[in-house]
């Protein structure tokens, strides 16, 4: 029975703000998870993976009731009862740094010591969907727990500066700021609100909204409007005490002495309430408004608001889905790509074609088998279609003549106009078929590169395939 009309076919979409990740840019995300992991790997610093779903008090007392996160943008929701009659309150995670502080607590992990972790994954917040926006988006993050220093601050923002620097994400800006200890912070509110409500009829919404709540966030504003307004706000560098200065100077000095250019930003506030001292964020002029690609800083209070013993802390997110749109803006699309493709015609062939593909994949050759579509098989004809399409070095040709010789058929394809070794389309013993092909494919012009005898074919051909120049960028060794 016929259910598409107009609803179900709309129910049938992504939802709103979250998108899909579609193969032809998996290379892309996969350059990215690669980086960041061999990033963070070099300072030291160790996966964790945490749930997305939590408990929703953990983002209220952890970010903070009053930020924008917790008022309007968590996906919460209430669980079904449970066996007691008990309705629990669940969130889809905003962001990761709560969540990776309440693991932290719970498994003891500070016990050990200080810690440096790391995660990557799907984030989720109900804003406007724009460029730069969505409703789930991905970061990446890193979280030095228990480190009090300045010298924790700048490893943090010289992990992200190497990431960058890998990737050749280039043009970022790094500001930085310190909005002082939480007594600080209080006296620095009064004057700002003060100053804020003196000048009311200059105020948007927003402001206006936040005045009494949240007034730090309002010299955050992106509206053009308002900006001579903040400019000339009480400054929260006026109301540091030494001890907080002290700790922006040591950040400043290693950031300078790394090489690493910054700007002091007066201004620069973060959107958590559990960041003290240092702020930071990397920005780029060329995504528009949305161009803070990694927002990070200091956050000592949060441990102990989270229910641990206290303990200093420093990290960064930075938004994935940015720094990837920097990345495609200057890559051309990695084309597909396998080592062989396997083409055939009738029942034996297929069988044999599977059993030859088993044994390609099992010395390290990514093979492409051709497999019946809804109208069959397939031409010999529209299947090498397919072959030259997928991006395979060969197609591997099996008919009732290949079958009957115990052959099979190898055809250069003609993928990136690259020499395939010399190799001319020609027909091959089936237990030869894995040597000539792995030679082909390493460019391997050494005669007697199968035949030392310290080692075993099987080793051989595993170390030949090893050796394999592989086809995606970030797969280079
Ligand atoms: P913004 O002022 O842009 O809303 P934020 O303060 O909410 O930023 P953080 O919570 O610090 O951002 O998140 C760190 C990074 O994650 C941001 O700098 C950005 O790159 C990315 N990010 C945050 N929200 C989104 C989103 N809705 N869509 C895509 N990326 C996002
Ligand atoms: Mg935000």
């Amino acid at each position: 029975m016929s259910q598409s009309n107009d609803r179900s076919q709309a129910a049938l979409r992504a939802v709103k703000g979250m998108n899909d990740m579609l193969p032809a840019d998996a290379p892309l995300w996969e350059r990215f998870e690669e980086a960041a992991a061999a990033a963070a790997r070099a300072y030291g610093y160790r996966r964790i993976r945490t749930p997305i779903v939590e408990h929703t008090a953990l983002f209220s007392r952890g970010i903070g009731q009053v930020t924008d996160i917790v008022e309007h943008e968590m996906y919460a929701f209430e669980d079904k009862a449970g066996k007691d009659g008990h309705r629990e309150h669940l969130a889809l995670r905003p962001e990761s740094t709560a969540s990776v502080v309440r693991a932290a607590i719970e498994h003891n992990l500070l016990y050990d010591g200080p810690q440096r972790l790391w995660y990557l994954g799907p984030m989720f917040r109900r804003e406007r969907p724009q460029r730069g926006r969505t409703r789930q988006f991905h970061q990446f993050g890193i979280e030095a727990l228990g480190y009090a220093g300045p010298d924790a601050d700048a490893e943090v923002i010289l992990l992200a500066k190497r990431l960058f620097d890998d990737l050749g994400v280039e043009d970022l800006r790094l500001e930085i700021n310190s909005i002082g200890q939480p007594a600080e912070r209080a006296l620095h509110r009064v004057a700002l609100i003060e100053y804020l409500e003196a000048n009311e009829q200059l105020l948007d919404d927003d402001a206006k909204r936040r005045l009494h709540s949240n007034p730090l966030r309002i010299l955050d504003t992106k509206n053009p409007g308002m900006q001579a307004l903040v400019d000339a706000a009480p400054r929260i560098e006026d109301f540091l005490g030494d001890e907080s200065r002290a700790h922006l100077e040591g950040v400043k000095a290693r950031l300078t002495d790394a090489g690493v250019a910054f700007q002091v930003n007066p201004r620069l506030v973060r959107g958590l309430d559990y960041y003290n001292l240092t702020v930071f964020e990397w920005i780029t002029e060329s995504l528009g408004a949305q161009g803070t690609v990694c927002g990070g800083g200091r956050y000592d209070p949060l441990v102990a608001v989270l229910g641990g013993k206290p303990s200093p802390a420093c990290g960064f997110a930075i938004g994935m889905e940015r720094i990837l749109e920097l990345l495609r803006a200057k890559q051309p699309p990695v084309e597909p790509s396998c080592d062989v493709y396997i083409v055939h015609q009738g029942e034996p062939a297929s069988r044999l074609a599977m059993r030859v593909a088993e044994g390609l994949r099992t010395v390290g050759l990514d093979v492409i088998l051709h497999c019946a579509g809804p109208g069959g098989i397939g031409s010999f004809k529209s299947q090498m279609k397919r072959a030259d399409a997928s991006g395979a070095a060969f197609a591997v040709i099996l008919g009732d003549d290949e079958v009957a010789a115990n052959e099979a058929t190898v055809k250069p394809l003609a993928r990136d106009g690259a020499d395939r070794g010399g190799v001319g389309q020609q027909r091959v013993a089936l237990d030869a078929l894995t040597v000539m092909l792995i030679d082909a494919l390493v460019g391997n012009d050494d005669p007697d590169a199968f035949d030392d005898d310290a080692r075993s074919d099987e080793e051989e051909l595993q170390a030949a395939a090893e050796s394999l120049p592989r086809k995606l960028p970030h797969e280079h060794h």
